[in-house]
C-alpha cells in the first residue's frame, strides 16, 4: 500500500520514528513515541517541510497516512479544518500573526483526534513571536500538535527546542532525487538526471529545474560567467549580468504573486463599492499587503543570487574533482570541456580560494550586504589566476 511517506527520499532514519509516533497517537495521549512538540532540521531542499506535513497527513489521517483519502488529501492542500500549514513569504514571522494563530487552534480539533500546526519556516519567528508560541507549546494537556521547520537546531530559540522532539533530514543521494522525480513528476529520466546533478539533493529546485525552461537558460547564462572574466572590466560585466538573471527570475515570480494577492484583497473588500468605511478599510489592508510584498521580493532576489551563486561553485568544485582524478562526479558534464581546460591551468589552491570566496560572498549577502558591489568583488577575486 502507498503511503505519505514514500516521497520521502533518503530519509529512511525518521519514517519509523514518524509510523511509530503516528501508532501511538491513536490513544490520543501523550506517550513515549508520541509528543505534542517537533522540529524538522536539514538542508534546505532536503524536505524538511515535505517530512512535516506528511507526519500531518498520518496524524489525521484513518490508515495512518495513506495519501489517497479525503483527510490526507485536504491536508496536502492546505484545506483540512483540523491543520494549519504556516508559510511565510516575508521575512519574519511577527508576533501578532502567532497571536491569531494560537486564537485559531484554541479550539478542540474537529474530527476529536490531534490539532496539527505545521511551520515552515520556524526560523523566521521574531524573539516576541517565538516567546508567544513558547507558552502554547509549554501548555500541558494541549491537543494541538507542533512541527516546526528549521535549516538547523540552532535556528531556533533554546527554549522552544529543548521542549521538541528534533528529527534531522540528510541530504537525498543524487540517484534518490532521480528516481523521485521520474516516478513522482514523470520527468524523463536524462532530464530528471540533469536535475538531479545540478541541483545537487536539493528536491525542490530540481523540480523547478526540470520543470522550467527559463530557470534551465538563466542557470546556462549563470555557468557561462566564470569562462568570460578575462579582464577587469569583464569581471564587473559578469557581476552585473549575474544580480540581472537573479533578479529578473525572483521578479517576474514575485510580480504575478503580488497582483494575484491584490486582486483577491479587493474582491473580498468589494472592489469598486463607494462606501467610504470600506473604501479606507481596504486602502489600509491592500498598503499593508504591498509592504509585505515588498519585503517578500526582496528575500526573492537575494535568494535568487544565493542560488546562482552556489551554481557558479559547482563550476569550480568540477574543476577540482577533475584535478583529483574524481572526474564522475562531475555536475556539468555538459561543461566537460571548458573544466578539463581549467583543471590543466588553474592551480588547486587558487580553485579552493575562488570556491572560499564565493562563499564568503554569500556570508555577507545573507547579511544583507548590497547585492551589486558584492558580486562584483567576487567577480574580480574569481577572475584572478
Ligand atoms: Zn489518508
Amino acid at each position: 500500500m502507498s503511503s505519505v511517506f514514500d516521497d520521502l527520499v533518503g530519509q529512511e532514519h525518521i519514517i519509523d520514528i514518524l509510523k511509530g509516533a503516528v501508532a501511538a497517537s491513536r490513544t490520543g495521549s501523550e506517550s513515549q513515541e508520541m509528543t505534542h512538540a517537533w522540529v524538522f532540521t536539514g538542508p534546505p531542499g532536503s524536505g524538511r517541510s515535505s517530512a512535516a506535513v506528511a507526519f500531518a497527513q498520518a496524524l489525521v489521517c484513518p490508515n495512518q497516512g495513506c495519501g489517497a483519502c479525503n483527510e490526507c488529501q485536504s491536508t496536502a492542500s492546505g484545506g483540512h479544518p483540523d491543520v494549519e500549514i504556516i508559510r511565510t513569504d516575508g521575512l519574519s514571522i511577527k508576533v501578532e500573526e502567532i497571536r491569531e494563530l494560537l486564537t485559531r487552534v484554541a479550539w478542540a480539533p474537529s474530527m476529536g483526534g490531534w490539532r496539527v500546526v505545521v511551520m515552515e519556516d520556524a526560523d523566521r519567528l521574531t524573539e516576541s513571536a517565538a516567546n508567544a508560541l513558547l507558552k502554547a507549546i509549554e501548555e500541558p494537556g494541549t491537543r494541538t500538535v507542533w512541527l516546526l521547520c528549521a535549516p538547523t537546531l540552532h535556528d531556533v530559540l533554546p527554549t522552544i527546542r529543548s521542549r521538541c522532539r528534533h528529527l534531522q533530514l540528510r541530504t537525498p543521494s543524487i540517484d534518490a532525487v532521480t528516481q523521485l522525480l521520474i516516478n513522482r513528476d514523470k520527468i524523463s529520466p536524462a532530464m530528471a538526471d540533469f536535475a538531479a546533478r545540478v541541483s545537487q539533493g536539493h528536491i525542490g529546485r530540481a523540480r523547478y529545474i526540470a520543470t522550467n525552461e527559463s530557470a534551465r537558460s538563466h542557470r546556462e547564462l549563470i555557468m557561462q560567467l566564470p569562462l568570460q572574466l578575462g579582464s577587469l572590466a569583464a569581471a564587473l560585466q559578469a557581476a552585473q549580468t549575474l544580480v540581472d538573471i537573479a533578479t529578473e527570475g525572483a521578479t517576474k515570480a514575485s510580480e504575478d504573486r503580488d497582483e494575484k494577492e491584490i486582486e483577491r484583497l479587493q474582491e473580498a473588500y468589494g472592489k469598486g463599492a463607494t462606501g467610504r468605511g470600506m473604501a479606507t478599510g481596504a486602502a489600509k489592508v491592500v498598503k499593508e499587503l504591498e509592504k509585505e510584498q515588498k519585503s517578500r521580493a526582496t528575500r526573492m532576489v537575494r535568494d535568487s543570487i544565493d542560488g546562482a551563486l552556489l551554481d557558479l561553485t559547482t563550476f569550480y568544485r568540477d574543476v577540482m574533482m577533475v584535478q583529483c582524478g574524481n572526474s564522475e562526479s562531475v555536475i556539468n558534464a555538459d561543461m566537460r570541456e571548458q573544466i578539463d581546460k581549467y583543471a590543466d591551468f588553474l592551480p588547486p589552491a587558487s580553485i579552493i580560494n575562488k570556491i572560499n570566496a564565493t562563499m564568503a560572498a554569500r556570508q555577507v549577502l545573507a547579511l544583507n550586504a548590497a547585492p551589486l558591489v558584492t558580486c562584483e568583488a567576487l567577480m574580480c577575486q574569481l577572475a584572478r589566476k
